[in-house]
């Protein structure tokens, strides 16, 4: 239990002295912030007792002398994590954080299996990488499902006054923010059962990206040294993303918002907070209310695909190129005036226009496909359902281990496919473009089987060109 949420309890006057002999006692004096929170948090709770806090009285036994030096912690059951909590506590510490603080974010860690458990240092086993690639059709059966879609109707029905007043305030189109929060956490349903600083903690310890970790757990100090939130507030995700619509520390401090007007920024249990604090987010990210993220277009035959290469063109290069919307009638952008193509399942699946707002949501989470969820779903919400092209599902995917296999042969003729990751991502997807054209094929980007058993037969270049 917090101390903090102790002495909220108290009531009178007397309760006032004694919370304060405890505070001092618990050595909270060094900290200017706490004394003056747990001050205002006692007068708060004793509204009619005397407007000023009394002296103790003299002669009063003093508190013993605030505690220096390292923090002796339980062990964490982990030795590499009490080692790197002996020396992440110190530095805290050293950069200035209130010892209680730091003590009551690092004293409860614990090694988490999904960060530290013996099975994940073996999980480069061929195993994970024999799995199919997701293809985006089955990425979105979620996100598009009609339980998704309904209960965010629902919530667009119940939060009417809240979600108008947040897009008022922020610009940023409703609908939107409702496909973030039911993208991050089914609408709240689920927000993570674990500590932030634990989450964090754990990550720091795994070590790939432990100076992220180590920042973030900086800004958790500094979310409760503000006081936006309370220390037994910050519950996250496993990789430590908080509240309702997931916002990473460092996120927070820089986004998040008291829209309720409570005084605190709790992105826990407020959706008026959480929604506003998404809606904060993205337009200081450059939403622009009203403008799409993305049309669905229809195109000429023989296009030339390759003008899906990720570049932006002005909208009348995209009409002088015969592009049209597929639900027929005039582009309507709301002002906005650069697109890029986007075909994300080849050229026998659905094909799009892409414009500033669908790199916004690309704040939130990097991936293509979380974007296009965000936006297809926030349309399905309000009664616009898409795509209109049927997804090319019998295009059999490839595994992760092909898809290897394909930047690897792409890489080994001097394509470029940045990491032979198995994961086909815009710069793989370049280089399939690139190897199509040599092959005189329809250059949309989309690793087939085709492909893949081109670049893998002996002489591919001679076995489709070399032949009269
Ligand atoms: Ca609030």
């Amino acid at each position: 239990m917090n101390p903090k949420s102790r002495v909220k309890d108290e009531r009178c006057l007397p309760q006032l002295k004694q919370g304060m002999a405890n505070m001092v006692i618990a050595g909270w004096a060094r900290s200017k912030w706490m004394v003056t929170a747990a001050v205002c948090g006692l007068l708060a709770s004793c509204a009619n007792g005397p407007p000023t806090v009394p002296s103790p009285k003299p002669g009063v036994e003093q508190p013993p002398a605030p505690e220096t030096g390292p923090i002796a912690y339980p062990s964490s059951g982990h030795l590499g994590m009490d080692a790197w909590r002996d020396d992440f506590s110190n530095r805290a510490m050293g950069a200035g954080h209130d010892r209680a603080l730091v003590k009551s974010l690092l004293e409860g860690i614990h090694p988490l299996p999904l960060w530290l458990g013996a099975e994940i240092q073996a999980q480069t086993a061929p195993s994970a990488q024999a799995e199919f690639a997701k293809p985006i059709w089955d990425y979105l059966k979620v996100p598009m499902g009609e339980t998704r879609i309904s209960a965010g109707q629902a919530k667009l029905a119940s939060l009417g006054p809240t979600l108008d007043s947040v897009e008022a305030r922020y610009g940023v189109d409703k609908r939107v923010l409702l496909a973030i929060w039911g993208m991050e956490t089914n609408f709240g349903g689920f927000i993570g059962n674990d500590d932030a600083a634990n989450a964090l903690a754990n990550m720091a310890v795994e070590g790939r990206r432990r100076k992220f970790a180590e920042d973030e757990l900086y800004a958790l100090m500094t979310i409760v040294e503000r006081g936006f939130a309370r220390r037994e507030d910050l519950g996250s995700g496993w990789a430590g993303a908080m509240g309702q619509t997931q916002f990473m520390p460092s996120t927070y401090i820089a986004h998040a918002e008291d829209f309720d007007g409570d005084g605190r920024k709790d992105v826990w249990k407020s959706e008026a907070d959480a929604l506003a604090s998404a809606a904060n987010y993205l337009a200081r990210s450059g939403y622009v209310k009203g403008q799409p993220w993305g049309i669905e277009v229809r195109l000429p035959d023989n296009f030339d695909y390759s003008l899906s290469d990720g570049n932006e063109r002005r909208m009348e290069t995209w009409m002088a190129a015969g592009l049209t919307p597929i639900i027929g009638g005039p582009f309507e952008t709301a002002g906005a005036e650069f697109a890029e193509l986007w075909v994300p399942a080849g050229h026998l699946g659905p094909k799009y226009l892409l414009f500033k707002n669908f790199n916004v949501f690309k704040t939130y989470n990097r991936a293509d496909s979380y974007a296009f969820a965000v936006g297809l779903s926030g349309d399905a919400i309000v009664g616009r359902r898409g795509p209109l092209t049927a997804w090319p599902v019998h295009l059999a995917p490839l595994t992760v281990l092909e898809i290897r296999d394909l930047q690897q042969a792409l890489a080994d003729r001097g394509f470029d496919v940045g990491a032979v990751d198995g994961i086909a991502g815009r710069r793989t997807k370049l280089a399939v473009q690139a190897f199509q054209k040599t092959q005189g094929l329809v250059a949309d980007g989309y690793p087939t089987r085709q492909v893949l058993d081109l670049l893998k037969s002996p002489e591919p270049v001679a076995a489709v060109t070399g032949s009269n």
